[in-house]
């Protein structure tokens, strides 16, 4: 099964994506786990993403493609994943199409996390106090939602053309929203013969 979370920042992309990678036994694969890994670890990658992460923009599609084609290119990948974070622009949306599709690997599933802006903003907050995330910051919040509306809905469109779109309500409580994804997931394995 390969899956794409699609929503806003604070939609709950990241949480669902657990319970699933726990589900599914397929890995949670998050750009952005994987950058700020990359910020840890001080290498030559996480100290060009760093200042551009800090500041709510994207970084570049160039750095983002090599470290999920390394991370997709994994062993445990290759029965599926959960894909968290990618794409977040249209040319990141071709590249993954490319890059799957040189994998033999498309994408099955595009799965929208659909959450009010009030919630959005709501849910930043409280995980600002309690993770203290760096980029989780009020104005760069407000950069994160640009960023998101201006760049990254339109990968939402992308999808619906490719016929791969669902829409989930993601408000209300983590366990509601996980039971409507697995619900979706299991009425589309109808007539589906695919074994992962
Ligand atoms: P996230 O944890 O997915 O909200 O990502 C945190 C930050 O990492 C984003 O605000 C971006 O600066 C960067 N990032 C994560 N994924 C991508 C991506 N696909 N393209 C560009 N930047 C990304």
């Amino acid at each position: 099964m390969r899956i794409v979370l699609l929503g806003a920042p604070g939609s709950g992309k990241g949480t669902q994506a657990k319970r699933l990678e726990a589900s599914l036994t397929r890995p949670h694969v998050s750009t952005g786990d994987l950058l700020r890994a990359a910020v840890a670890a001080k290498t030559a990658l996480g100290l060009k993403a760093a200042e551009v992460m800090e500041r709510g923009e994207l970084v570049s599609d160039e750095l983002v493609l090599g470290i999920l084609a390394e991370r997709l290119g994994e062993k445990d990948a290759c029965a599926g994943f959960i894909l968290d974070g990618f794409p977040r622009n249209l040319a990141q949306a071709e590249a993954l199409d490319k890059l799957l599709e040189e994998l033999q690997q498309p994408v099955e599933h595009a799965i929208l996390i659909d959450v009010r802006a009030e919630s959005i903003i709501e849910r930043l907050a409280k995980r600002a106090e309690l993770e203290g995330r760096a980029d989780d910051t009020a104005e760069t919040v407000r950069r994160r939602l640009d960023v998101y509306r201006e760049q990254t809905a339109p990968v939402v469109e992308y999808f619906r053309e490719q016929g791969k779109l669902s829409m989930v309500d993601g408000e209300g409580d983590i366990d509601d929203v996980a039971a409507r994804i697995t619900g979706l997931l299991r009425s589309g394995e109808d007539g589906d013969d695919d074994e992962g």
